[in-house]
């Protein structure tokens, strides 16, 4: 991470800089590290000793920038210079070999890609802002991005790749929108990562000609949602057969599971239609009644052999909502909050920094065994990263494995404490 933020050009003139490019954004990544909702108080609080000292421990920060110097120069920071540490970490993760759980089919990963806002105001602005404008002339000012997360099915943690920020070009007024913000998170996933195959799964705004088409260029495979609505001509196609390829099982509890499928049926009605393979799977209670529906469209041939574990892989799409957005927005990440919007690149830059201190944990929950000991220990992530950072509020670790010690073996470290009798 260190040697990742050094990396960064800083385009600063050296002499004039009181703090180093380095220690800014290892300062902002630290406070998004502890989830600490306030950056101000975050920086307030390093004003006391063990705070100060403990930022230097864990993440080698030398001198602490003040609140504004460090949204100054991050809002200068270009967003793509943080791009190289989201494919050095999925390196990292590859050659330990902790990929291959994640493979979907056959050295295939799938990559579930979504849109989400983390800033939407009425004042608060930057010349990148989506822009929308109300009736009685107000204006929304919003940021999204386009989040992609390597997932499966058996799997509770996502791997993030770097997002592609939906942002309006500087100074035009075009909007900018999620499916374009797509076609280019998939060119730029084919570019960091040129070897590895992957399948890309979205929802049913993903299922369209050209989307398909740009997937297949990148030499990708697709699983997209496909609502009967939005695809009649294919519906009507279907129904021309009499009778379509199907299994069912029941389970313990009595339901029904029903997967049906058909291949090679044109998308649409157009001329240079292409031809995908169709698969639905349908939930039907003891009492006989059908109660979801889910459909999805594909370049994988289906089978009754693979059907069902499409269907799960399919399924599984819901985690990018459940266990990465709802997790940096409610559960302790504070995306949402507005650190500083800045004039270019800060409201960004927080986001990606906030990101990666996810991703950072997510990486734990994988491979440190030490980590996972305290986790357990502490029952709920929330209740052990709450004394993660009561921790270091009272003591000076020597640095991260130290701290993770402290709160496992507390039996371990004499603490001495002077009473008044
Ligand atoms: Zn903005």
């Amino acid at each position: 991470m260190a040697a990742c933020f050094s990396a960064i050009d800083d385009p600063r003139q050296q002499g004039k800089c009181e703090y180093s490019q380095h220690d800014i954004l290892m300062s902002a990544f630290a406070c998004m590290y502890f989830q600490d909702p306030s950056l101000l108080h975050f920086q307030i609080r390093l004003e006391q000793n063990q705070q100060r000292n403990n930022l230097k421990n864990i993440f080698n920060v030398q001198n602490i920038p003040s609140n504004n110097q460090l949204r100054d120069v991050l809002d200068e920071i270009p967003s793509e210079a943080l791009a190289p540490i989201f494919k050095n970490f999925h390196e990292k993760l590859r050659k330990h070999k902790h990929l291959e759980d994640y493979a979907i089919l056959p050295n295939v990963l799938m990559c579930t890609i979504d849109g989400t806002q983390y800033h939407s105001s009425t004042s608060v602005s930057c010349s990148c802002c989506l822009t929308k404008e109300h009736k009685a002339g107000e204006i929304t000012y919003s940021h999204s991005v386009l989040q992609g997360a390597i997932m499966h099915p058996d799997k509770k943690q996502v791997i993030p790749v770097m997002p592609e920020a939906i942002k309006n070009e500087d100074g035009t007024k075009k909007q900018d929108c999620e499916l374009n913000a797509s076609k280019r998170s998939i060119a730029n996933l084919r570019a960091a990562h040129p070897r590895q195959k992957f399948m890309i799964c979205g929802d049913g705004l993903m299922s369209n000609q050209p989307m398909i088409e740009e997937t297949m260029a990148g030499d990708m495979h697709y699983l997209f949602v496909a609502k009967p609505g939005n695809h009649k001509y294919l519906v009507e196609w279907l129904s021309a057969y009499n009778e379509l390829p199907t299994t069912e099982f029941t389970d313990a509890k009595g339901n029904s599971h029903i997967y049906t499928w058909q291949n090679d049926v044109p998308l649409n009605g157009n001329e240079k239609t292409i031809n995908v393979n169709w698969f639905q799977y349908q939930f039907k209670n003891k009492q006989g009644k059908i109660t979801k529906t889910h459909s999805w469209v594909t370049d994988i041939e289906i089978n009754k052999s693979n059907v069902i574990e499409m269907t799960k892989a399919g399924r599984c799409r819901w985690k990018i909502e459940n266990e990465c957005f709802n997790t940096l927005k409610n559960q302790g990440y504070h995306i949402e909050h507005n650190y500083g919007h800045g004039n270019k690149n800060l409201s960004y830059n927080m986001y990606l920094l906030t990101l990666l201190a996810f991703y950072f944990h997510q990486i734990f929950e994988l491979t440190d065994g030490v980590y996972q000991a305290c986790r357990v220990s502490f029952g709920s992530k929330s209740h052990l990263w709450e004394n993660f950072r009561a921790t270091i509020r009272m003591l000076v670790v020597d640095d991260w494995a130290h701290l993770m010690d402290l709160l496992l073996n507390p039996d371990n470290y004499e603490v001495t404490a002077t009473k008044n009798s």
